[in-house]
Formats: structure tokens, C-alpha cells, sequence
């Protein structure tokens, strides 16, 4: 009763204000909204804005968050869901007219800029949610890689050199931090995190760069973006000693390798030519060789049609199958410089052929790429017929 009655006395010195500037606020498009973890929602007197009754909201949006009267992020999520599931319909219309390159930075600034906008705020969000947004993100990999769509989704990562949202999420909070810890934030951030341990103890203890931790009583305030993104930073290892006050590439690049075992290289760049995106679901592991199909059990029966080998694999398609052997030929002609095919063992072949390698040139690999396409083109194995 008493804060309905302070609500309603500031709500009418607010219509006061909008009277006197010549403002006209609508109550009946204006409502307010109780936020509480109460399960029961106890009666709550009307609030009034000129006269007019305000409607009482179980969620808002504010600057681009939708809020709930629970503080939970599902509405928020189902709505970016639905804008960033919209945008990728049109992206997947795309997919085979333009490059890969193209594509994956059309999907981060229009879909993935979506899913991830407030991220550090979101992060907190149920598994259930977090798995929402994920679903999507997976769904802009398959198309920016032109994936089969029950490719692994470790492997789809690892071709695209791509983090999934809940790491994108970890490093953003982390690398909050290091901008507050080196100054390149506004002020008022900084003055709102604890001191240094250091400056707190006369002690020179080893964790003396550490934060203080903000004590929590909540479950739901641990999560939170400070506490957590504290917590996260404290816990980083001793290999972060220099890079923590170094340069933010050198961090972000750390950060990447410890985390997510992920390098900056980008092996899998060359995706030009025709056949790009098969050389790519090759490396991932499901094309549409019979083999590979069958062991995702897509179908039944595995065997090569035109050999009748047992499984038509990878490793059988592009080394044993009889019925490639003159395009086989041309392929190893073409990169024997490179790859030493009698001594080496046939998953190095493999490898170098899918993969190229980080010791050869650009050029060299291409070389790779550019034979490993004639023997596509050749072998007419992935031509509509097939
Ligand atoms: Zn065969």
C-alpha cells in the first residue's frame, strides 16, 4: 500500500513536469511492471499517469533487453531467437551463391550480432536456453560451411575455426575485465570493481594481481556478469602472469589456445573452386561417398557402386577405388613434389591432401587443392548421377 501511494505521488509529479514542458505522456500506452521472485503475486493497488490506470507488464524491452518480472532471460531469448532464425532463412538462400567467406561474415553481422547482443549480461540464462541460441549457431555453421546437417558439431567447429556461443560468452566477460584491469574502459567501471588484492594486503602474495572477489549470497548474483567474469579472471593461470597487463591480441590469442585449444592458423582457408565445399565435408567427415553415409546411418548400404568394395570411405574413394585409377594418377603426379606417397602412411596422404600442411606455402598448398579438384572434376563421383 505504501509503495503504491509513493509510486502514485511520483508519478503525478512526473505528469506535473510534462504538464509544465508541454509533454504528454499516454497512459493507456504506458504500464508498469512488479519484478519479484515471489511465486504468489500479492494484490498491488492500481498506479494511475493522468488519470488514466496503468496496465500492469510481465515483460519489457529496454534498450534492445527484453526484461521479465521473474528476471529471467526466456522471453529475451525467444525473441532474438525467432529475429536470428528469420535472418538465416535468407543467408541459407545464399548459401551455394556465394563464398564461404562471404557467408560466415554475412551470418556474424546479421545473425550471430543478434544472438550474442548483451551476451555478458545473458550468460547467465538457463542450459535450456543457452542450448536455444546454440541451435542456431550450429544452424549458421552448417550453412557457412555448406555442412551435411548431421556433421559432428566438434568437427563443424573445427572446420570453420569457429567458438561456440558459451565460449564467445566466456572470453567477452574475461576480456571485460583485462579492459577495466589496463585502463581502457569508462571510468565508472573500474570504480565499481573491488580493489586489487594487492592493494588491500601488505603482503606480497602470489595471487597479489588477483581482484577481490564479490562475496555472493545467490546462486543467481554469483552468475552475475561482475562476480563471474571476476572469478574467471582470478582463475586464469600462471601463463597469464605477462599477458594479463600485455598486448589485448597477445591476450585474446592465449586466451583461444589455453581455453579452446584452438590456434589463430587458418588451414582450411583456400575455399575456392567448384568443389570447396565437398573437399569440406570431406575433412569433416560426412559427404556423400556411400561410406560415409552409412556410417551416419543416412543409409543402409555402404558398399562402392562401382567397384563393390565394402565401404566406400574417404581413404577408398580417394586412394583405392579402381575405378578413379587415371584420375588417381594425374593427382599424384601433381603433388608428389609434396607429398611423398610411397613412404608415407596413407592417414599422412590423407591428411596432407584434405588438410594441406602448416610448413608448406600458400602456394604448395593451393597446388594440393587445385589437383584435389581436377581429381573431383575427373572422377565425376559427386556429379548429379551419383
Ligand atoms: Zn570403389
Amino acid at each position: 500500500m505504501n509503495a503504491s501511494h509513493k509510486l502514485n505521488q511520483d508519478l503525478k509529479k512526473i505528469q506535473e513536469w510534462a504538464t509544465k514542458w508541454l509533454i504528454t505522456y499516454n497512459g493507456s500506452k504506458s504500464n508498469y511492471m512488479r519484478i519479484s521472485h515471489k511465486k504468489v503475486n500479492n494484490y498491488f493497488p492500481p498506479l494511475y499517469l493522468n488519470n488514466v490506470m496503468l496496465m500492469e507488464a510481465t515483460d519489457t524491452t529496454y534498450l534492445g533487453l527484453t526484461i521479465n518480472n521473474k528476471l529471467s532471460w526466456k522471453p529475451h531469448i525467444s525473441r532474438i531467437t525467432k529475429k536470428a532464425s528469420t535472418r538465416l532463412r535468407v543467408l541459407e538462400k545464399y548459401k551455394y551463391a556465394i563464398p564461404r567467406e562471404s557467408l560466415t561474415k554475412t551470418y556474424n553481422s546479421m545473425v550471430r550480432s543478434v544472438l550474442e547482443y548483451g551476451n555478458i549480461l545473458i550468460d547467465d540464462c538457463t542450459l535450456a536456453e543457452a542450448a536455444q541460441l546454440e541451435h542456431i549457431h550450429r544452424k549458421g555453421a552448417l550453412i557457412c560451411s555448406r555442412a551435411n546437417k548431421r556433421t559432428e558439431s566438434t568437427l563443424l567447429f573445427k572446420e570453420l575455426n569457429w567458438d561456440t556461443l558459451k565460449e564467445r560468452r566466456k572470453s567477452t566477460k574475461i576480456i571485460l575485465i583485462y579492459k577495466i584491469e589496463n585502463n581502457t574502459t569508462p571510468k565508472y567501471l573500474k570504480d565499481s570493481m573491488p580493489q586489487n588484492v594487492a592493494n588491500r594486503s601488505n603482503y606480497h602474495t602470489r595471487n597479489h594481481r588477483n581482484i577481490n572477489t564479490i562475496r555472493t549470497r545467490t546462486e543467481r548474483m554469483k552468475k552475475s556478469v561482475i562476480p563471474s567474469s571476476i572469478s574467471l579472471w582470478n582463475n586464469l593461470g600462471s601463463e597469464f602472469t605477462e599477458a594479463k597487463y600485455g598486448p589485448i591480441n597477445k591476450f585474446k590469442a592465449l586466451l583461444r589456445k589455453q581455453w579452446y585449444n584452438r590456434s589463430q592458423e587458418k588451414l582450411h582457408n583456400y575455399n575456392v573452386g567448384l568443389h570447396s565445399h565437398i573437399i569440406a565435408q570431406m575433412r569433416m567427415g560426412l559427404c556423400s561417398l556411400k561410406g560415409q553415409l552409412a556410417k551416419y546411418n543416412i543409409i543402409s548400404d555402404g558398399s562402392c557402386q562401382l567397384c563393390k568394395a565394402r565401404s566406400e570411405d574417404i581413404t577408398h574413394y580417394l586412394l583405392n577405388c579402381p575405378a578413379h585409377a587415371n584420375a588417381r594418377t594425374v593427382l599424384m603426379q601433381s603433388v608428389s613434389h609434396l607429398i611423398d606417397i610411397r613412404r608415407s602412411s596413407k592417414p599422412v596422404i590423407l591428411s596432407k591432401l584434405l588438410h594441406g600442411c602448416s610448413s608448406y606455402t600458400s602456394f604448395e598448398n593451393i597446388t594440393i587443392l587445385t589437383a584435389l579438384h581436377t581429381f573431383i572434376d575427373e572422377s565425376r563421383r559427386f556429379t548429379a548421377t551419383h
